[in-house]
């Protein structure tokens, strides 16, 4: 853990947050901000700083990424209406917190728009 990251303070349950769901290797909860009607983050466990750390070594992470937003999609009902996953990396790709999360956003209907 990384002791001045807020993700990391979330995982050691040192900060609140609306958690919905977790297992050993990542944690989701709502977005303190939330961009849509639903606004998920789901978090590694494991302290990475960004999606560009993601390597060869963590191809199981990777994929349980996508089933755990596909699996909370099911369970708040935007499934059918359909959802968007995104994830920011670095500054140009406008990420704000250095721990790499994955967002799930639906609820309404999103702009095109990536940037
Ligand atoms: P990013 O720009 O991809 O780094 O996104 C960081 C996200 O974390 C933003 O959407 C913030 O609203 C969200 N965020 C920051 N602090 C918290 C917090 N304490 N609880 C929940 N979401 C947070
Ligand atoms: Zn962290």
């Amino acid at each position: 853990m990384e002791e001045e990251c807020i993700f990391c303070r979330i995982i050691a349950g040192k900060i609140p947050a609306d958690i919905v769901y977790q297992d050993d290797s990542v944690i989701a909860l709502r977005d303190i901000t939330p961009q849509a009607p639903t606004h998920i983050l789901i978090i590694a466990k494991e302290h990475l700083a960004s999606l560009i750390e993601l390597g060869p070594e963590h191809r199981d992470l990777t994929a349980h990424f996508i089933y755990v937003a596909n699996e909370i999609a099911g369970k708040e009902g935007i499934a059918e209406g359909g959802y968007r996953v995104a994830v920011n990396c670095g500054r140009d790709g406008g990420q704000v917190v250095p721990h790499l999360h994955f967002h799930l956003l639906g609820g309404r209907r999103l702009s095109g728009a990536l940037g």
